[in-house]
């Protein structure tokens, strides 16, 4: 095949590329030539940017030099990470037929290719593609607008195509962004018309995930059930469950999408199961990357509530918790089943222990299930699924006598009675120990399993030893010790000798024997009839070897697809008994306790302790201040005002009520000494001014649309923590806007909340509304300095500290002294005339030697720089507006 041509001139090969290439607009082209993926145009340079791989040419399309690069293929896996986890989408374009196919067609055919399959960011089954401990969640959005004023709905369809997970959920428009938040997409399908709608675009955005366009038709509503029952086989859905019409055309674009990707192949996909609206906590985005539930704020797990909690010892019970930390339960009945599961294991230290060790050889067999069904599995997938299945097999034993724990634990020994247990020892019969990558390789067929396979075997080993023999009969017979017996691609076998042997062989009688093929600088070669006939028996042995160990595949493969429904839920249960065991082990070395989860209104943690903080703490020898909250009840305390230092430690005691709420009810066990919580459906955590630049809002301006959210939003089952609201703005408005924040949320939300600020005007707040506590950190001052004692005490705190603290951060000495002449200045007069007062404060020496003289006049420059800098609202600016002021200042100078 030439893919090179004359100005004007189309090769065969590049006319069909164009062809397939115009068929994947929206993907990188991989075409195979033999044993490269090449990319052509602009595939080619931004692969090579993206890849840092050689940008070459190859041939000329129409006149133009063709830019070119190419991956190798057995190393494209490694390259399509790449390109994938940039979010780009790649087609795989294979050759599909032998090139000497092609030329029996003619010297000019070219040979048959075609695209096999989009890979894509959300549609990974491969091992070396994915994490082992994260979902890979692919999500449809869409849209049903509003009548008459009433806003619009949403549903999000998400499956992980790896294991088959199949989700759907609806919500009202404002509860989108946190949906996909919990969600996490890494690619997320919205019909185009909604693609670059102004108002979404944002959302699309902040979901992180790698958004396609696609057609409208996916999400046809008209054909949406027909797809679906389609794509499962069955007539209707109803056996499924109740769908809104708008969840079966998320549902239904998410299964066109799996089968455009696969090209017509069928991923196993469980039926889809919905979210029943209000059946988990809600939690925003923002509220979730405050509270760092499964990463931190700056995007790392490590630091994170689920790394703190993780000790899961397998890639599928890693998901399951993350997902279970990302989507705490509203219903207090599926609460008490997953932590009747903890508290049995946290009891039977052995079982536990047994369980631990046999899941951590447990392999993943929900993806190996999902490759094989693809066909695109090899011989290790079928003995995960084997390995699994030993598992399982083993634990349904250890955990029979226990099934009376629980509903969760009966379900689990349901589940790991019902694996298919003959079906992995058949695998496990029928495999050897050590297995090759890829079924055509060979060599994975247990000795002895099959008695014609043993026999090809023979055959070939015979032979082995025949050319064995036959080297040292030629070697005799033409007195050349250095003769040997060789084997190519090019010629087969054939016989070598070095080239001072060459004349003889080539003359009688050896001639007659040894037939010339080949004289190179080093040797000379030969072939004989003996050797040709001897290839042709080992090539055959070899050939029907691997036909047998082929058919030995696809029958194990038939079994295991046929058995799938009991292997998916064996999978299943071992994720959830690896959940639990991993709890039960945390709960038991931390001294964690079961919390009670009811349909209260209290929240009572007593001795709580932040997850995170005291992991870290514990790591540098110091240890945790655990400390008490009681917002309980329906008269006292439903809203605590916490004051004290910076540094004293508020913000962890908030973060860590909300958290230990979040582990509540995710079924988890709590860091206290005992804890009730009457259900959340709302969680707010709120940071005052935290910048958000990158969104070009002032950091003032998202704490108010934060803030808005929460008093619009916030009921009395909700639980809000707010920190240092009101900073960003000068000290009356800020303490204003938190004034009337709390009567707000006191008055109208009535939601337990958690308020630290810095504002000491506020605690006599609690003098006038009866559900407000004054509480604050305790701090002891030694010899002016302040040592922060991280406990929470009822009260007010009676001082700031910020100087102590600013000198703790190593402020120089000379503004420490400052600020304190400052501050007693202000406190003697009472803040308010400050201004003027100060100006009869002593400056600093060296301040005073470098101020200038005073001018006879004001200099015009100077006035109108005073009159642009007082013209500037920093918090109404947007970082570019900022940027532009600041220039413009300094061409004022
Ligand atoms: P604040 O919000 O009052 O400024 P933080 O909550 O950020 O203070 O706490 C500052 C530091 O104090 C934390 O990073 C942690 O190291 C330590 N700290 C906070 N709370 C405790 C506690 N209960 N026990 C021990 N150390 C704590």
């Amino acid at each position: 095949e030439e893919s090179a041509g004359e100005a004007g001139y189309v090769t065969p090969v590049m006319a069909q590329y164009v062809e397939i290439k115009a068929a994947n607009p929206d993907c990188l082209l991989f075409y195979r030539m033999g044993d490269f993926y090449e990319l052509f145009f602009e595939d080619a340079e931004t692969a090579s940017r993206a890849l840092g791989i050689t940008l070459t040419k190859r041939g000329k399309h129409l006149g133009q030099d063709i830019p070119m690069a190419g991956v190798p293929v057995h190393a494209a896996d490694d390259y399509l990470q790449r390109l994938i986890a940039l979010g780009h989408r790649v087609a795989v374009c294979e050759q599909l037929e032998d090139p000497a196919e092609a030329r029996k067609r003619g010297s000019k055919a070219v040979v048959r290719r075609d695209v096999v399959r989009l890979v894509t960011p959300g549609t990974l089954t491969e091992e070396t593609l994915l994490d082992a401990r994260r979902s890979n969640f692919l999500a449809a959005v869409a849209r049903q607008r509003g009548s008459e004023g009433a806003t619009d709905r949403f549903a999000l369809a998400w499956i992980d195509m790896s294991t088959g997970a199949f989700r759907l959920a609806e919500t009202a428009a404002a509860g989108l962004p946190a949906l996909l938040a919990r969600v996490e997409p890494k690619e997320l399908l919205v019909p185009d018309n909604l693609f670059d709608e102004d108002e979404l675009r944002r959302t699309w955005k902040a979901s992180g995930a790698a958004v396609a366009p696609v057609p409208r038709a996916f999400f046809d509503g008209a054909t949406a059930h027909d797809r679906l029952a389609a794509y499962y086989g069955v007539r209707a859905l109803d056996g499924f469950g109740a769908f809104s019409r708008l969840e079966l055309s998320a549902a239904a674009a998410v299964v066109a999408y799996v089968e455009k990707t696969q090209v017509g192949g069928r991923p196993p996909l469980d039926p889809p199961a919905r979210d029943a609206e209000g059946g988990v906590m809600a939690i925003d985005a923002a509220t979730r990357a405050n509270l760092e539930l499964v990463r931190t704020l700056s995007g790392e797990r490590r630091g994170s509530l689920l790394a703190a909690v993780d000790r899961t010892v397998t890639g599928a019970g890693a998901r399951l918790l993350a997902e279970r930390i990302a989507a705490p339960l509203t219903d207090t009945a599926a609460i008490r089943d997953r932590l009747d599961t903890i508290d049995l294991l946290v009891a039977e230290t052995g079982l536990r222990t047994t369980l631990r060790s046999a899941l951590a050889r447990a392999p993943d067999m929900a993806r190996a299930f999902t490759r094989l069904s693809l066909d695109r599995g090899g011989p290790r997938d079928l003995a995960a699924i084997a390995a699994g299945l030993e598992v399982a097999d083993r634990l349904a034993a250890a955990l029979a006598p226990h099934g009376h724990g629980g509903v969760e634990i009966a379900a689990i020994v349901d589940g790991l009675a019902g694996a298919p247990h003959a079906l992995g020892e058949r695998i496990a019969d029928a495999l050897a120990d050590e297995l090759p990558l890829l079924k055509r390789d060979g060599g994975f067929v247990r000795g002895g399993f099959r008695a014609d396979l043993d026999e090809a075997r023979a055959l070939r080993e015979d032979s082995r030893q025949v050319i064995a023999a036959l080297q040292a009969t030629y070697a005799e017979t033409t007195e050349i010790r250095a003769l040997k017996i060789r084997h190519n691609g090019v010629l087969g076998y054939f016989v070598e000798v070095p080239p001072a042997h060459g004349p003889a062989m080539m003359s009688d009688p050896l001639a007659r024997t040894f037939i010339h093929r080949q004289t190179l600088a080093n040797c000379v070669r030969f072939s004989t009839t003996e050797l040709g006939q001897l290839e042709g028996r080992i090539a055959s042995a070899a050939e029907r070897a691997l036909a047998i160990e082929l058919s030995v595949f696809s029958d194990l493969l038939a079994a295991v697809v046929e058995a799938g429904e009991g292997i998916k839920v064996a999978a299943a249960t071992l994720a959830t008994l690896d959940v639990a065991a991993a709890l039960a082990e945390l709960a038991d070395a931390e001294g964690w306790v079961r919390p009670r989860v009811d349909d209260s209104l209290a929240f009572d943690v007593e001795a709580g302790r932040h997850p995170v903080v005291e992991q870290v703490l514990k790591e540098e020898g110091a240890s945790f201040v655990a400390n008490d909250a009681r917002l309980g009840g329906e008269d006292a305390g439903r809203l605590w005002l916490v004051t004290g230092p910076n540094m004293a430690g508020k913000s962890t005691f908030l973060r860590q009520n909300a958290l230990i709420a979040v582990l509540a009810q995710a079924g988890c066990f709590v860091p206290a000494r005992q804890a009730r919580i009457g259900v959340v459906d709302r969680l707010f955590s709120r940071v005052g001014a935290a910048d958000d630049l990158a969104r070009g809002r002032s950091t003032f301006m998202v704490e108010m649309i934060e803030t808005a959210a929460i008093l619009n939003q916030a009921g009395p089952r909700a639980f809000v923590v707010l920190d240092e609201i009101g900073r960003g703005t000068a000290t009356f408005d800020g303490l204003s806007i938190a004034w009337a924040t709390i009567e707000h949320l006191h008055e109208v939300n009535r939601a337990r909340a958690l308020f630290a600020t810095h504002y000491h005007e506020l605690t006599a707040l609690a003098e006038r509304l009866p559900r407000i506590v004054n509480a604050t950190v305790k701090v002891k001052e030694w010899k002016g300095d302040v040592v922060f004692l991280h406990e929470i005490v009822p009260g007010a705190a009676d001082r700031s500290y910020g100087i102590q603290v600013a000198k703790l951060a190593g402020l120089p000495p000379a503004v420490v002294e400052r600020a304190r002449a400052v501050l007693a200045e202000l406190e003697r007069t009472d803040g308010g005339k400050a201004a003027a007062i100060l100006d009869d404060l002593p400056l600093f020496s060296a301040a005073r030697r470098r101020a200038p003289a005073p001018a006879a006049a004001p200099d015009p420059a100077e006035t109108e720089l005073l009159a642009a800098l007082d013209a500037l609202a920093p918090d109404d600016l947007t970082p570019r507006e900022a940027i532009d002021a600041l220039y413009r200042l300094k061409s004022l100078r």
